[in-house]
């Protein structure tokens, strides 16, 4: 009779884990994925059967934005939940680089894991290289990877780079890999560790280091698109992302996971066929434009988020950890972050509204455009703009352009051309408001201000 008590009891305990289990989180990161380069936002030349299928069963945001449309800086804003001008990281760190994520910053692996979460992170890192940045010391149980991006290697058509490190934990395995394998060898981890940690929660996150250029594929899925070696690249993400879901099925944890996919910027558009495309939108990577920081974003969560769902809200990746802090019953940093839970909106409630007043665009440390609502204001900057599309690996150049004051209404003009300061002189001044505020919080080149609320990336001592 005790024995069978004590079975009981632990039975139900069992139960109660199980139900009290927080939910376990995948987010998949494409690199430079253009905004019209996945089927369910209309591309028609290239299948994405998988990525779609998340938005079938999930939720698609049609206004979805990363901070600033490059791979350091974007990734700091997901990972930390802080625009990346707060923490310190701009551009694209590469070998030369001396900074890297503080020790003092929580990413979302941090988070996690002080919750009971086993981390892992298969793809490019890019938040700095050296060893008390890599991300094995930010949260990450497991790590296998590119420290930055896959052209800053040998063969880079234009600039001199030392050899490509592919890292596994802590250690560089091997220089200049197999670059055909990358998305193969990421995924092929990827479900390992899920098949691993399968009884305990578990974070996943993939930043692919695919579609960025030079782009490779595995013979599996060469010449099979029909949109060139670019659409066989996507094509393979998305088999990718296909064996991520077939592996969550197989174990019974579909309902249980939160599965993100969405990419870092827009199209590196001077790359010509080798780049994608941003759709509907103006410009691509490396300009503050809807083309450079608006991005697909699909995100599945059964019995959560309904079914079908389309979300035409601004959101930002900077939202993503204090949403999925909310999710898994995780305490938020200590520091200061800028995203805001936007949980409302992944499960559709109705009337739900946008946490935040606006979002705001600087590119470095200049603040260049501010998106409230439907409308996109674009203060006086400078911008790069493609004079002549490269072909086959080969970049094209770009020319400088420079846009005024420019006040646009993206509900009805994804393509940000038709300025109308003049006719709305009241939302100008209402988002000028805004943009003063941020500045008196992040600084601003442009109008040589100065943050209170910067804080400095983490900083290498190389002894001479
Ligand atoms: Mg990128």
């Amino acid at each position: 009779m005790a024995r069978l008590a004590l079975l009981l009891l632990s039975l139900s305990t069992l139960i109660c884990q199980a139900a009290d289990r927080p939910p376990n989180v995948v987010i998949i990161f494409a690199d430079d994925l253009g905004y019209g380069d996945i089927g369910c936002f209309g591309n028609k030349d290239i299948r994405t059967p998988n990525i779609d299928r998340i938005a079938a069963e999930g939720i698609k945001f049609t206004d979805f934005y990363v901070a600033q449309a490059v791979c350091s800086a974007s990734r700091t804003a997901l990972l930390t939940g802080c625009y990346p001008n707060r923490v310190g990281i701009l551009g694209a760190l590469g070998p030369a680089s001396k900074n890297g994520i503080h020790e003092r910053e929580t990413t979302i692996a941090e988070m996690l894991k002080a919750k009971g979460y086993a981390t892992a992170i298969f793809g490019k890192w890019h938040l700095g290289h050296h060893p008390q940045f890599l991300p094995t010391k930010h949260g990450f149980d497991e790590y296998f990877g590119l420290p930055y991006s896959n052209d800053m290697w040998p063969q880079h058509p234009t600039a001199k780079f030392p050899a490509l490190p592919l890292i596994s934990g802590n250690k560089t395995i091997e220089e200049n890999p197999d670059q055909t394998k990358l998305t193969s060898w990421y995924t092929e981890r990827g479900v390992k560790f899920i098949e691993a940690n399968q009884d305990k929660p578990f974070f996943l996150y993939m930043p692919h280091s695919m579609p960025h250029v030079p782009l490779f594929v595995s013979d599996q899925h060469k010449g099979k698109s029909k949109a060139g070696l670019f659409g066989d690249v996507i094509e393979e993400l998305d088999w990718s992302v296909g064996k991520i879901l077939a592996t969550l099925k197989k174990h019974d944890l579909e309902k249980n996971t939160l599965v993100i996919f969405t990419s870092d910027n827009g199209p590196w558009l001077s790359y010509g066929n080798h780049a994608g495309t941003a759709g509907p939108l103006r410009e691509g990577k490396g300009t503050s434009f809807d083309g450079g920081v608006r991005v697909p974003f699909v995100a599945r969560l059964p019995g959560m988020f309904p079914a079908g769902s389309v979300c035409k809200t601004p959101a930002m990746t900077i939202d993503l950890l204090p949403t999925i802090a909310n999710l898994a019953g995780a305490r938020l940093p200590e520091l200061r972050i800028d995203g805001k839970d936007i949980g409302p909106l992944l499960r559709n409630e109705p009337n739900a509204k946008s946490p935040q007043e606006a979002y705001f665009f600087y590119w470095g440390q200049e603040l260049q455009a501010v998106r409230a609502g439907k409308w996109k204001l674009h203060f006086p900057h400078e911008f790069r703009t493609l004079q002549e599309a490269g072909r086959d690996g080969k970049p094209g150049p770009y020319v400088n352009s420079r846009i005024q004051v420019s006040l646009f209404n993206l509900e009805k003009d994804a393509k940000e051309s038709q300025n109308l300061t003049d006719a709305y002189p009241d939302e100008l001044k209402r988002i000028r408001v805004l943009a003063d505020r941020i500045r008196t919080d992040l600084g601003d080149l442009a109008t040589k201000r100065e943050g209170k609320g910067v804080r400095a990336a983490g900083l290498v001592q190389i002894a001479k």
